[in-house]
């Protein structure tokens, strides 16, 4: 049902989405959902079709999914989609979004939905053999190539999608090498505990680990990637090489029209700060979380990209005193090695990791993270029907005593968590 307009509800005709991914496929379909009856235009810059991205690094790219399995399930009706066309610039008062070759849009809502890009597109670009791995054209690519020979990969960044191309690259037979400049890959994503059983996977895979190495440059020869060079001088030498250090928003096309650090700065509701009219969702998105205290995050997961579309739609179509907060909790899943993780909460803010139920070492556990004793995040590793007992484990917020540890409660359960900017 559509929220009942009041005096003061935006009166909406004319939506345009800016990006036409998982984020702005999913405001597109809530509108409709909800009644609304106005125009609704989508811009992409991909030609594609919405699809989603989590299996690239996963089944897709060890060729167990198809295309046609990537596609999202829900067909939205009557909107004007322009793919393949990029939007270049915004003029607030007037309500315009420039978009090649096809002008000016008219708007009276605005959603921006433009998500993040592979921080080293550039950096790769003309180089055969070596890649980012964000989009479709991009997971093609790469899976044609590691479906050749036994090939010597290196992949740079210790994140979670580094993680995932390791470990397929290994299973895939091929030798496999992990430089990252932390001391401990995906502890920002996992904590200590779960990266350090990652890593003895890893190892027991044959991967191997070249920890605190930044890269300084990609050998090439004859247009062709050869090697890495490591800023303590050595080089590794690779027939392909997978840069996954990271994303930055895409912000640019925005110009200085809306305030942006690290992604678009919104308020609770999802309203770009300053504006009435004008949303931002998803991987370009840097929200207020309830559970934060107010503190600013910019989430780059599947789940957190669907929560924001839903509250941004309706909050759009909603009267100021009806409008909702961001409150859900990001969550997570992945399969890293053949070990299956569910993460719920803010696993960046943890400085601390506790096992809360099961083992590790015999398959199947929970693990709590915590900050100053205050749970921030919870993991299931290979314990799929855990997912709401980890909810509830952060939501309830206990301390660290209540699991069993010595750590004393530094806030009572329910305050707001507070900590350093994260990007989840
Ligand atoms: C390889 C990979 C694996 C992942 N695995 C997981 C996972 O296991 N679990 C999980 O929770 N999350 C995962 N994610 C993250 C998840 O896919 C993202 O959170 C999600 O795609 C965000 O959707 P979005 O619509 O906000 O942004 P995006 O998917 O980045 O889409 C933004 C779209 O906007 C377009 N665009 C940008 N600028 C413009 C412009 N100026 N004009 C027009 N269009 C524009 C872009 O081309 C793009 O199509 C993964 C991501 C990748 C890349």
């Amino acid at each position: 049902m559509t929220p009942p307009a009041t005096r003061s509800t935006p009166r909406l005709r004319n939506v345009v989405i800016v990006g036409a991914s998982l984020a702005g496929h999913h405001v597109a379909a809530t509108l409709r959902r909800l009644g609304y009856q106005g125009t609704v235009t989508v811009v992409g810059e991909e030609v594609e079709a919405p699809y989603d991205r989590y299996p690239l690094s996963k089944a897709f790219l060890v060729g167990t999914a198809t295309r046609a399995q990537l596609s999202l399930d829900d067909t939205v009706p009557d909107v004007e989609w322009h793919l393949g066309r990029r939007a270049t610039g915004l003029d607030l008062t007037r309500r315009r979004v420039t978009v090649d070759e096809v002008g000016e849009l008219p708007f009276d809502g605005l959603v921006i939905a433009s998500g993040a890009r592979p921080r080293d597109r550039e950096a790769v670009a003309g180089i055969d053999g070596a890649f980012v791995l964000r989009t479709l054209g991009d997971a093609v690519a790469l899976r044609k190539t590691l479906q050749g020979q036994r090939l010597r990969v290196v992949v740079v960044g210790g994140g979670l999608i580094g993680a995932e191309i390791v470990s397929e690259a290994a299973r895939g037979g091929h030798h496999t090498t992990w430089a990252h400049s932390g001391s401990l890959p995906t502890s920002t994503s996992l904590g200590t505990l779960v990266a350090k059983h990652l890593v003895e996977l890893h190892r027991a895979a044959e991967v191997r680990i070249e920890g605190r190495q930044r890269v300084e440059s990609l050998g090439v020869a004859g247009g062709r990637v050869t090697h890495v060079n490591l800023h303590d001088g050595r080089r590794v030498d690779a027939d392909v090489v997978v840069m996954a250090t990271g994303t930055l928003p895409n912000v640019e096309w925005l110009g200085a029209v809306v305030p942006t650090a690290n992604g678009v700065l919104c308020g609770p509701t999802m309203h770009v700060r300053g504006t009435d009219r004008v949303v931002a969702v998803g991987d370009v998105a840097r929200a207020p979380h309830a559970a934060l205290a107010g503190q600013a995050v910019r989430v780059e997961h599947w789940a957190s990209a669907r929560h924001q579309a839903e509250l941004a739609a309706r909050n759009l179509v909603s009267p100021p005193t009806a409008r909702r907060g961001w409150t859900e909790l990001p969550t997570f899943g992945t399969t890293i090695q053949g070990t299956r993780i569910r993460c719920v909460g803010f696993p960046g803010l943890a400085d601390r990791s506790d096992l809360s139920w099961g083992s590790l070492d015999s398959g199947s556990a929970g693990v709590c993270l915590s900050r100053r004793g205050q749970v921030v995040a919870a993991i299931g590793v290979n314990a799929e029907d855990s997912v709401d007992r980890l909810h509830r484990l952060v939501r309830g917020r206990p301390t660290v005593d209540h699991l069993g540890n010595s750590l004393r409660p530094a806030a009572p359960p329910g305050a707001p968590l507070h900590g350093q900017d994260v990007c989840t």
